[in-house]
């Protein structure tokens, strides 16, 4: 595909308001300097854009805002120096226009005291694809390159998307420090619950347990292997923790959801010395009794997104050991997006919902 090929103008899912996304004709983006042109295959719906489209947990967001962080697309465009390194070595070559991938949506500054020392994903200056600056809900993206990650022919296109959420849950195993054999407990089944719970699995958990209401989401964990599910509403999931794991608790709790509810389960159910990571962002500010946590001398970390877990995410999606594939349903026309935004928010019986762009 050559430059001259592409349109002026495309298609995007813009926000303008909380609550207010709509379908516009704007510019085709260019490539900067080190950026890539994407031209979207799929497209992921994620609680991250929830917490876009209705302005929650994120302060002041840039509006108009093409939406949409989670993306599998073809390399259509390469700007200048897109072949440089970006702030870290990049394995292997250097993109080329036709190659399939995935982006990593966090955009760090790779400059600050974060960067430098290898956390781009706490970057203080950090932008964030469909978040502060335009994301993928469109026929086309500029990011940059080294942002983007090749996927072998043995990765499908939804697969390939699902690499980022992917990646969320192996963050989530790497904050927890989990080790073979020990006892795990996810609260929240929704797509990042779910493969973290799968990444638990994975990584040799003994006993990795699910809280989660929706029984279409609990039977979905268990074909994927999560040993023992429960739904918070009929059932006291600490007390269910306790009684699977001699009274002690679950040796790395991951919590999903972010309300203060959950929290309070999820350092309830972390055993004494124990590891609880918090990975739901909350809507508002959440309260919680720490009393048990000090007696148990129990640990607690955040999980943002991701950092250096993409090739990882995809090699063991290639392998079969990772199967995030099992969350998707058929995938929804982009003309469809805002119903897939509110089923995403809606809906609990549904898995992962995606959107094809082959549509138009
Ligand atoms: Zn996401
Ligand atoms: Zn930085």
């Amino acid at each position: 595909v050559s430059v001259t090929q592409l349109p002026s103008t495309m298609r995007a899912w813009r926000r303008f308001a909380a609550g207010d996304v709509r379908l516009v004709e704007v510019e085709r983006p260019r490539p900067g300097a080190g950026e890539v042109v994407i031209r979207p295959l799929v497209s992921g719906v994620c609680g991250t854009d929830l917490h876009v489209l209705h302005g929650e947990g994120l302060g002041e967001l840039p509006v108009p805002l093409t939406m949409g962080h989670e993306v599998c697309g073809e390399v259509v465009e390469l700007g200048p120096g897109a072949d440089a390194p970006g702030p870290y070595p990049r394995h292997g070559s250097a993109l080329r226009v036709g190659e399939r991938v995935v982006v990593e949506p966090v955009l760090p500054c790779g400059n600050c005291y974060f960067c430098r020392r290898g956390h781009p994903n706490v970057c203080p200056n950090m932008s964030h694809l469909g978040v502060w600056r335009d994301g993928n809900y469109a026929d086309f993206v500029a990011v940059p390159a080294w942002r983007a990650t090749r996927l072998p022919d043995s990765v499908d296109d939804v697969s390939g998307l699902l690499v980022e959420v992917t990646a969320c849950g192996l963050n989530c195993v790497d904050q927890a420090g989990v080790k073979p054999g020990e006892t795990a407990l996810v609260i929240g089944g929704g797509p990042m619950g779910h493969m973290a719970a799968q990444c638990l699995v994975a990584a040799g958990a003994g006993l990795v347990m699910l809280s989660e209401p929706s029984r279409e989401r609990r039977a979905l964990a268990q074909r994927a292997g999560v040993n023992a599910t429960w739904s918070p509403e009929t059932d006291d999931v600490v007390a269910r923790v306790r009684e699977l794991t001699s009274g002690l608790g679950a040796d790395v709790v991951v919590e999903c959801v972010g309300r203060p509810v959950t929290v309070q389960q999820a350092l309830d159910a972390t055993r004494r010395r124990g590891t609880c990571v918090l990975n739901g962002l909350p809507s508002a500010a959440v309260t919680v009794d720490i009393t048990e946590l000090v007696f148990g001398e129990k640990r607690v970390v955040g999980s943002l997104a991701s950092a250096w877990q993409f090739e990882r995410a995809i090699d063991l999606i290639a392998s079969g050991r990772l199967r995030p594939r099992l969350m998707v349903d058929t995938p929804r026309p982009f003309a469809e997006l805002p119903s897939a935004l509110a089923d995403a928010r809606d809906r609990r019986d549904l898995g992962k919902l995606v959107v094809a762009h082959a549509d138009g």
